[in-house]
């Protein structure tokens, strides 16, 4: 019974695939783009153990740069599925996903008793993603509440508003930097408020070509 050993990828880990993979679209050489469309059909779209299925095969054999639209098209979606009441202020492009899918289903389910689909590879793969969100329940979701650099801030949102999964219950940050630089701020500013004698002079400290 070798062949059955396959495992499903777990719930968590095909949402975080999804989320911090996925949907962190960035331009990449094609040889990368198209390993993430592979690892995208296995991990999101049901299959077989032997081969692939024909919703699998469809979505690898995307065009990259379709690919690529399709991923921002599903971070889209996903951003405005996020829980409102969860957001930092100033964090607004929420808006009401009105999606029209057209998808066949099939009576019989397919492996792991998901029920099998099909349509287009935008609709089919929107399908198995909601899909794979409602199960997992769409408080995973959130968007980084963490305010940006100042340079960065200038020049965008003041908050950087990344999608992210949620471990916890915690107040997160979608990554080790941006829980950095919230750290660093509020060690300064409780610098600024509270402490009367500065660890270190910081007046002249940095200034070049002051008094030797
Ligand atoms: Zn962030």
């Amino acid at each position: 019974m070798t062949l059955n050993r396959r495992r499903p990828t777990p719930e968590n880990a095909s949402l975080r695939f999804l989320v911090e993979d996925l949907l962190d679209v960035v331009d990449a050489p094609e040889s990368a783009i198209r390993a993430m469309q592979q690892e995208a059909a296995t991990v999101l779209l049901p299959g077989a153990t032997q081969a692939l299925s024909r919703q699998q095969r469809r979505l690898i054999a995307l065009p990259p740069a379709e690919f690529q639209e399709l991923r921002r098209f599903l971070l889209d979606q996903l951003r405005s599925v996020a829980l409102p009441q969860m957001l930092p202020p100033g964090i607004e492009r929420i808006h009401d996903v009105k999606l029209r899918l057209n998808l066949q289903l099939r009576a019989n389910a397919g492996p792991g008793g998901v029920p099998i689909v099909d349509g287009s590879v935008r609709d089919v793969l929107w399908f198995y993603v909601a899909h794979l969100v409602s199960r997992a329940g769409t408080s995973k979701l959130t968007l980084c509440p963490a305010p940006r650099s100042q340079r960065e801030a200038a020049a965008d949102a003041a908050f950087c508003g990344r999608l992210f999964v949620r471990r916890g219950t915690a107040k997160e940050f979608c990554s080790p930097t941006c829980r950095a630089r919230v750290a660093t701020q509020r060690a300064r500013h409780k610098g600024a408020t509270a402490s009367v004698r500065p660890k270190r002079p910081i007046a002249n400290a940095h200034r070049k070509g002051g008094h030797k």
